[in-house]
């Protein structure tokens, strides 16, 4: 609660899944705390996510007979990393890997429902921990619990800038003028910059990544750009997961994603995959799989060509096809196959899409469940007209695209039908990994290498140069570096 109208000890700038968290945990630690989010609802990417957490020595893996511990977590994530490695934060790799399983049993805590462990190697034990039934459950227990302590939370806020007050920030300003006063701290948990304009991505990116946006359009890096102007520093800003060829949002929901998140229904659903069989459970899984993940590339490697939504093919398949969809009319495609291929992810081991230990899904699944993106057709007129594309412009890109193949490759030819178009699909930035620099604290550190008085980051906008490589890290890191940062804030004095 506020003590005069428009002041509190601990200003959270953002209401995703760090934000709320921040929140929660300074109202926790005796503040009065305010979650500012520009959007109509809270929840940011954080409620778009697929919804793991990776962690150690949890309360499911130990009931799983798992024996893990936070040093192994360490070990194992810098395999994930690659040639990046020497990039990477070990301060707070270490500071993650030790917090996230308190992270965890809070979250439990406080009403959200985990299956799992889930593996994903290189881990060297089942790790992840996978939210039922979805994201928005995170969103939904968190703003129970910030109302609960007392915190404050208000959409259609956004900030536009810090203020300063001899070099310590002392609250924001929001877009029409309004300010609010942090007594204590603000703390920046505004999300990444997938969707920056062009302007502000090209400090840091370069090439596919500046034709594309990110699936959050609201993640423009405004914390980033506010930190930048008191001082601050970005970490990684190159670095992003994307691009990344995915299918548009099908025009309803998913029957997964329109269940309600309450902790009752959840444990329901986590008793019935327990006891129903895998076949009852399976239509259950794929409306989630085929929604939010990535077509494999898998379909390339095999013979599927891709064409813009003129009919025009336009790369070579086998090369990043991801970094060229961007510059195509609707920076959009269709992934166009014939039977061979058809028939090949009709079954085992090849699928259209999968998520590590959760589900996988096969054409006939996509038949099934994403109608609104497959085209099928017996012959390539047919097939054009379905794409709503030119019958000869389609039929030459086939040439062309089987006039390529090499035996070395192995592809299929488009020759016999049915024949398939999946799409349009479009390519995206999933999320950018730059954060502001920040210490062990979560204080954004400033030009002079000192922590800027009075501010912190946390989540995608204090990544710090951590790198979340592999499933469940990020948000492991939002919900943590929120929790620390909120009960810091709350004792800054
Ligand atoms: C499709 C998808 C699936 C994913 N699945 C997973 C997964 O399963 N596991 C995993 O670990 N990670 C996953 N991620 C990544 C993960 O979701 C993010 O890293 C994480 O949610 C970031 O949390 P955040 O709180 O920092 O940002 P967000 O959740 O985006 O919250 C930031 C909030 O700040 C608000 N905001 C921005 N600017 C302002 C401003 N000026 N004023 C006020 N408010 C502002 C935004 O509107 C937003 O609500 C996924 C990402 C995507 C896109």
């Amino acid at each position: 609660m506020s003590d005069y109208a428009g002041t509190y000890d601990v200003v959270v700038v953002g209401g995703g899944g760090t934000g709320l968290m921040a929140a929660w945990s300074a109202a926790r630690n005796g503040a009065s705390a305010v979650v500012l989010e520009k959007g109509e609802h809270i929840g940011g990417t954080t409620g778009m996510s697929v919804g793991t957490l990776t962690a150690t020595d949890t309360r499911l893996q130990r009931s799983a007979g798992i024996k893990d511990n936070a040093d192994w977590h360490f070990e194992d994530m810098a395999k994930f990393a690659g040639p990046l490695a020497n990039r990477d934060n070990l301060q707070l790799r270490r500071l993650l890997v030790d917090n996230a399983r308190e992270t965890i049993d809070i979250l439990e805590s406080l009403g959200v429902v985990f299956m799992g462990p889930l593996p994903e190697p290189p881990h060297r034990f089942p790790r992840m921990h996978a939210i039922i039934p979805h994201s928005r459950g995170f969103v939904r227990q968190l703003e129970k619990a910030c109302r609960k302590e007392g915190a404050s939370i208000r959409t259609q806020a956004q900030v536009q800038k810090l203020l300063a007050d001899n070099g310590r920030v002392t609250g924001v300003a929001l877009q029409g003028g309004e300010t609010v006063t942090a007594r204590r701290a603000v703390i920046l948990a505004s999300g990444d910059f997938s969707s920056a304009g062009v302007d502000y991505k090209s400090k840091y990116m370069s090439g596919p990544l500046l034709d594309i946006s990110g699936i959050n359009p609201l993640s423009t890096g405004d914390g980033q750009r506010m930190g930048e102007e008191i001082g601050g520093q970005v970490i990684n800003g190159d670095l992003a997961w994307g691009p990344e060829i995915r299918f548009r949002a099908p025009p309803n929901p998913s029957i997964i994603s329109k269940l309600p998140p309450w902790p009752l229904l959840a444990r329901l659903i986590l008793k019935g995959m327990k006891i129903v069989p895998d076949k009852l459970m399976r239509p259950f899984l794929l409306g989630f799989v085929t929604t939010f993940l990535a077509p494999s590339h898998q379909l390339f490697q095999k013979g599927a060509m891709l064409v813009n939504l003129d009919g025009v093919r336009f790369c070579d398949e086998l090369n990043r096809p991801q970094d060229h969809i961007g510059k195509q009319s609707d920076k959009s495609a269709w992934i166009v196959f014939g039977s061979e291929v058809a028939e090949q992810f009709r079954a085992y081991p090849n699928f259209i899409s999968t998520a590590p230990g959760v589900g996988y899904a096969d054409l006939t699944d996509y038949e099934k469940t994403r109608p609104d993106v497959v085209c099928k057709a017996a012959t390539m007129v047919e097939l054009a007209q379905k794409m709503g594309v030119g019958a000869d412009v389609l039929k030459s890109s086939v040439q062309e695209f089987n006039a390529s193949r090499t035996p070395e490759d192995g592809r299929a030819a488009i020759e016999a039908g049915p024949f398939y178009a999946l799409g349009p699909v479009l390519s995206w930035i999933v999320f950018s990994e730059g954060g502001l620099k920040v210490d062990e604290r979560l204080r954004v550190i400033g030009g002079d290498g000192e922590p800027v008085p009075g501010l912190y980051a946390a989540g995608s906008a204090g990544q710090g140069g951590v790198l979340l490589e592999g499933h469940g890290h990020h948000l492991s890191w939002a919900f943590t570096s929120g929790r620390l940062a909120g009960a810091h804030a709350a004792s800054d004095s």
